[in-house]
């Protein structure tokens, strides 16, 4: 039977993904399979940071069994299949409860919605809740007579959940979550900085450290349960990994839980779209039309035309050195654009330049029977210093440019949980496995 929640935090308090460690350990269900955390729509206002819903498999399980976690000092395991249902009634009492006893009641932004369902939904919701702003009655409709749920406040957590159920997993990574209730204690910056080094040398784990610009990236900006989070594609490295940090910093903690995620997948990227829609994630190829521009906080920006449309590209502050991406832009210019589409802006996660335009210099032009360079007089006037003669056209020399034929992304301070890294890419296009240390 599967259980999902979704919007039990607030911006300085809890995380949702806690409640699942607090169900493993507290449940007298065994888990089957992995538990989820599937990120939705990373435009959605309504959310407190990275827009993610939870959900997990409860029953009586058989068949093999595989580590889920660390929970009160023992290994957590889960079963590959399920052998009898829970009651549902049951069940909602169980999760209630919990829920009940952690979610962030003084902040009326927090609207916790349970949903429980002993099968998975369409992805076409999944698909809907990555580009759209579903509406609470929209999910209300699509639950009766097919799941029991349970909202709290004004229950806006169904949205998230019910997306959640409808994660049909195609493309998948794994994040190894650390936790300590309410928070850690004190860890310094420098710290942070050496333990976020530690998966960096694992060639299946992504987005952990941003040395540039000095961003420990496992560990989450405020302080909740989480102490850190470790993401890759390969679950037995994150266990290792996870050993290894307690054995260098002995990081007083309660223990883990690895889900398997969305997260570097790209799910939320429609390809070479007709039409854009606010709020929607894309990928377009298009013609650079304009010259690059900076507004006031150093956010940049370039016009591009897309079939028979013409939009801007963003690269906001927070994205730090990709700005220099954009600002090397020039008219001509074919790139394949990656990122969200809001009012006739795309806000940028990665740009592909597939070709270059050519840059000229002009320059008076050589003399070609004394072989010297000739000196400009005035508009489409040359003379050659040493015959005289008088020359009306220019030369035009090809100037290097400051950018390759590549594929550029944000760095890592700023990615978003959805988008695919650079580094994945050769991996989802069915490569095989990266594991081990690099
Ligand atoms: P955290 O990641 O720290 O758990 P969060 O960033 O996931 O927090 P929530 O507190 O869960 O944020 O709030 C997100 C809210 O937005 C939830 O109520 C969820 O149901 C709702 N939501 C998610 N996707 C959509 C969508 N596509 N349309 C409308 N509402 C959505």
């Amino acid at each position: 039977m599967y259980v999902a929640i979704d919007d039990t935090d607030s911006q300085d308090r809890m995380c949702t993904t806690y409640l699942i460690y607090e169900i493993i350990s507290k449940s007298k269900y065994d888990v089957i399979g992995d538990p989820e955390l599937v990120r939705l729509n990373p435009n959605i206002g309504y959310k407190t940071r990275g827009n993610g819903a939870l959900n997990i498999n409860l029953g009586k399980g058989t068949g093999k069994k595989s580590i889920i976690g660390k929970v009160n000092g023992k290994y957590a395991y889960s079963y590959e299949h399920i052998l009898e249902e829970p009651e549902k009634n049951e069940l909602m009492d169980f999760i209630s409860s919990i829920v009940e006893d952690f979610y962030v009641r003084d902040n009326d932004k927090t609207n916790p919605g349970i949903v429980i369902s002993e099968n998975r939904f369409h992805k076409a919701l999944y698909e809907k809740a990555l580009q759209e702003d579903i509406g609470i009655d929209f999910i209300e409709d699509y639950l009766t007579g097919r799941a029991l749920y349970r909202k709290i406040g004004t229950g806006r957590g169904i949205i998230g959940s019910s997306a959640s159920l409808a994660w049909p997993g195609e493309k998948y990574s794994y994040e190894l979550l650390d936790y300590k209730y309410p928070h850690y204690g004190n860890i310094s910056h420098g710290e942070k900085m050496e333990i976020s080094l530690v998966p960096e040398n694992y060639r299946s784990t992504f987005n952990n450290i941003d040395i540039k610009n000095r961003y420990p990236a496992i560990f989450p900006k405020p302080k909740t349960p989480v102490i850190f989070g470790i993401r890759g594609v390969v679950k037995s490295d994150l266990v290792s990994i996870y050993d290894r940090i307690q054995m260098d910093h002995k990081i007083d903690d309660q223990g883990y839980v690895i889900y398997r995620t969305n997260q570097g997948t790209d799910d939320h990227i429609i390809s070479e779209p007709d039409y854009l829609s606010n709020m929607g994630s894309y990928s377009i190829t298009g013609i650079i039309s304009g010259n690059p521009y900076t507004i006031k906080g150093g956010h940049s920006f370039v016009a591009i035309k897309y079939k028979n449309m013409e939009m801007e590209l963003a690269a906001f502050e927070p994205t730090k050195e990709f700005r220099n991406v954009i600002n090397s832009l020039i008219p001509g210019d074919i790139v394949n654009a990656f990122g969200s589409y809001m009012n006739g802006t795309i806000k940028l996660e990665k740009i592909a330049v597939i070709k270059k335009a050519k840059l000229y210099r002009k320059d008076p032009p050589i003399c070609p029977e004394c072989h010297v360079k000739t000196k400009s007089k005035g508009q489409m006037d040359y003379r050659c210093p040493v015959c005289k003669k008088r020359y009306k056209n220019p030369a035009f020399f090809e100037i290097d440019r400051d950018i390759e034929e590549k594929f550029y992304e944000v760095p890592v301070i700023a990615r978003r949980h959805v988008s695919m890294p650079l580094k994945l890419a050769s991996y989802f296009s069915g490569q095989p496995q990266i594991s081990g240390v690099s």
